[in-house]
């Protein structure tokens, strides 16, 4: 056996997913090692792939840093197809009714906070592949924007408050 043999120094430089696998199925009993910043990361490299994969996908295709913030945008509605939360339409009885009565045939779309987390794991995996600060695509205010944007309109849509809570009253009548 040799351990420094290419072909290992070659898995162990690239293949990360497989050894978050093995990592975490090998530490089963021994919870004291299983710190597990692996959940964020996990999730980070899965988007990060994603995002790679439509920049290959896109016409034409782009590389990493060619990716503009209109390219992050494009990526962001492309995933609304896959979205689960339904957002209702201004002419739709539910419009800002929380809890709806029935069904009705208002888009689904990605939820806000999901972009907004999204967001924040590739503007940090875009760094931490090379990218330079100053250029980051995902940092860029028309991105700001338009999160915001998505906030405002589903938090009204849906008629829920995506402000932090206050406790206006403390109004703990509770009996
Ligand atoms: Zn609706």
């Amino acid at each position: 056996m040799d351990p420094y043999s290419e072909e290992s120094y070659d898995n162990n430089h690239q293949d990360f997913n497989n050894l978050t696998i093995m990592a975490s199925g090998s530490s089963s009993t021994s919870p004291a090692v299983a710190t597990t910043p692996s959940r964020y990361e996990g999730q980070k490299r899965r988007d990060w792939n994603t995002f790679c994969q439509f920049l290959r996908n896109h016409f034409p295709p782009l590389n990493v840093s060619q990716c503009t913030g209109a390219n992050v945008l494009e990526f962001l509605s492309y995933l609304d197809q896959f979205g689960k939360t339904k957002v209702h339409t201004l002419v739709c009885p539910f419009y800002g009714h929380p809890n709806p009565p029935a069904t009705c045939s208002c888009p689904l779309r990605q939820a806000w906070g999901s972009l907004d987390a999204l967001i924040g794991r590739l503007r940090a995996a875009y760094e931490e592949n090379g990218g330079a600060p100053e250029t980051n695509p995902f940092g860029v205010r028309a991105v700001k924007l338009y999160l915001r944007e998505v906030r405002d309109l589903q938090s009204k849509a849906r008629g829920i408050s995506y402000e932090k809570k206050k406790r206006k009253k403390a109004g703990t009548t509770t009996s």
